[in-house]
């Protein structure tokens, strides 16, 4: 008997999953983001998610859950009914070094989300408030040396972009600051900006627009090679300190959200993503913009296990995690 009403209720699942399909979206869809609003992660929610609405007809409600570096916002996520209606935009904080970091955590980020899309990515510029003294990268670590674990720097958390970033700024330099932590680097920046904090490594999404404006110093951009969205920036390597660190993003869906659904919700993205005031608005903020074949859900998930596991390897033998 139990296992004929499991037959009959699988049945009517899979009956109801194309007809779901065909009507979706039918109601506004929700983007939880992981941390505070006018951050990069927002941003890129934000962009995108306009977009995405324009394409489906429907609007995209932007929903920041912040706190413990976007571990409770992937929670919420994962807890929410797997319909397409309710989505997570995170990165490879949130997403990935989050599992290794958290060891408290009461879900699996490589099985009780499915991906959707990869979305853009971006360098890190390391950065000061315009009071610290030093000139060049070369000063700043003079300065920092001079003053171990002394200096406040921001972050969003551990396992947050900006950490990931200082943790790989202090492994190149040698050097440590104290590790302030914010609910975003939104709210970090404008405390960069009014001098409350001095450094900070954060996307080039967040920092560069206050470097262009001429209220923090830029000593370094954490890529191979120079973004040409800021030419004038060196990379951290040609200052004498090689770093490379990009924060990828991506969209995911609760568990058992019907394939249909997630096949949608991904094309609309690649839409997005092909855009070319979407593009623009992105690049000038120093994002590279996924190709489709790269934003497919099935190649994302194997780019984010990949990423999984070569974060751990880092993760754990800098000894970094909370109980
Ligand atoms: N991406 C985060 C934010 O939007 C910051 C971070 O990961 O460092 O605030």
């Amino acid at each position: 008997m139990l296992r004929r009403r499991t037959v009959l209720a699988s049945m009517a699942a899979s009956v109801a999953a194309p007809a779901l399909a065909q009507t979706f979206p039918s109601k506004p869809i929700t983007i939880i983001v992981p941390f505070a609003a006018g951050g990069p992660t927002d941003v890129v929610a934000r962009v995108v998610g306009e977009r995405m609405g324009k394409e489906l007809g429907q609007q995209f409600i932007i929903d920041n859950t912040t706190g413990a570096a976007g571990s409770i916002a992937v929670g919420k996520a994962v807890r929410s009914a797997p319909d397409g209606y309710t989505l997570e935009l995170g990165h490879v904080g949130t997403n990935v070094a989050n599992g290794t970091i958290y060891k408290n955590l009461n879900y699996d980020l490589l099985t009780d989300l499915v991906p959707v899309a990869r979305l853009p990515q971006n360098p890190m510029l390391i950065c000061s408030s315009l009071e610290v003294p030093a000139k060049t990268l070369k000063e700043l670590v003079e300065y920092l040396k001079a003053n171990p674990d002394k200096i406040p720097g921001g972050t969003a958390g551990m396992g947050s972009g900006s950490h990931l970033g200082a943790l790989a700024f202090f492994a190149a330099t040698g050097t440590t600051y104290q590790l302030v932590p914010y609910r975003g680097t939104g709210p970090a920046m404008q405390d960069l900006v009014a001098s409350q904090i001095k450094v900070m490594v954060d996307q080039s999404s967040n920092s560069l627009p206050q470097v262009r404006a001429g209220k923090i110093r830029a000593y370094g951009i954490t890529a191979k090679a120079r973004s040409a969205a800021a030419p004038e920036i060196p990379t951290a390597a040609e200052e004498g300190y090689p770093m490379e660190v990009s924060i990828w993003h991506g969209l995911w869906a609760p568990k058992g959200t019907p394939p249909e659904i997630v096949d949608r919700l991904n094309k609309a993205a690649i839409v997005a993503m092909q855009d070319n005031d979407v593009r623009r608005r992105l690049e000038d903020l120093g994002q590279d913009i996924p190709t489709p074949a790269e934003m497919a859900p099935a190649a994302f998930g194997a780019f984010q296990k990949e990423e999984y596991a070569r974060w751990q390897k880092i993760l754990v033998a800098a000894n970094v995690k909370i109980e």
